[in-house]
């Protein structure tokens, strides 16, 4: 499903990734890790085109991402993403936050937007919030809105990129709860996240970075039972 091969990146003279390869099938969760400034984010930001890449091929589903040719929003439609930060729309309400981009990129119906986007509120745990605004909801609350926003777009993978960290720890677990339940019906997954129990819990492969190179991509067993580098050995001794 998704292909990374052999690619390296550059911003200005600074080399952020050094030939990166990865290979996630359909129904595997792929779960990243590694020191902060390791290129966790931007690798898996290439994955749907956010940065270019300057060598090297990313493929979703076929489709070469970092090609010319292709049309980025549309491959964008068809991947969802999750960032830190929740970015939710402010000014909009729950429901329109759910329903704009199947409006807009995808042109469903208002009625058929409104119609998914409380499916897969109610798939959050947050079904009766859709009148409220993202300000007056918690952290945990607005990261379970803009998953449910990302999965109303039928994605065909889901890219986390440290959903949790931004979050008070009470509210942790109602997030990782229902990536949980994603990965266990089977939804393609790359994360970015510390979380080891997540990991241990649900992700098929590890990988490990450090310095813009993944030093490590094991099974989940062989990443827990026995780190290969040294750096991983230390990482994990750190947070687990
Ligand atoms: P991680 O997510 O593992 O913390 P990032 O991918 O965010 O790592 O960053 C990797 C490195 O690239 C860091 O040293 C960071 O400072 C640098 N970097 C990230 N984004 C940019 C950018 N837009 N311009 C220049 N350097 C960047
Ligand atoms: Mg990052």
């Amino acid at each position: 499903m998704i292909e990374i091969n052999n690619v390296s990146k550059w911003y200005g003279q600074f080399q952020v990734l050094t030939d990166c390869s990865a290979r996630v099938a359909k129904g595997d969760v792929m779960v990243i890790c590694g020191p902060s400034g390791s290129g966790k984010s931007t690798l898996i930001k290439t994955v749907n085109g956010l940065e270019p890449v300057q060598q090297g091929e990313i493929r979703v589903d076929g489709v070469k991402v970092n090609d010319k040719a292709t049309d980025l929003s549309a491959l964008r439609a068809r991947i969802g993403m999750v960032f830190q930060n929740f970015e939710l729309f402010p000014h909009l309400s729950v429901r329109d936050n759910l329903t704009l981009g199947q409006i807009k990129v995808l042109g469903r119906s208002r009625e058929e937007a409104v119609a998914r986007g409380l499916h897969y509120l109610e798939r959050v745990g947050l079904l009766g919030q859709q009148d409220k605004f993202p300000s007056q909801l918690s952290g945990g609350q607005q990261q379970r809105v803009a998953i449910a926003r990302a999965l109303a777009m039928d994605p065909i993978a889901m890219l986390f990129d440290e959903p949790t960290s931004a979050l008070d720890p009470e509210m942790i677990n109602e997030v990782l709860d229902v990536m949980v339940g994603l990965a266990q019906d089977g939804m393609t997954m790359m994360v970015v996240t510390h979380e080891m129990g997540f990991a241990r819990r649900v992700a098929n492969r590890v990988l490990f970075m450090d310095q813009g190179r993944i030093v490590e991509d094991s099974s989940k067993e062989a990443f827990f039972a026995a780190p290969r580098s040294e750096r991983a050995r230390e990482f994990l001794a750190r947070i687990v």
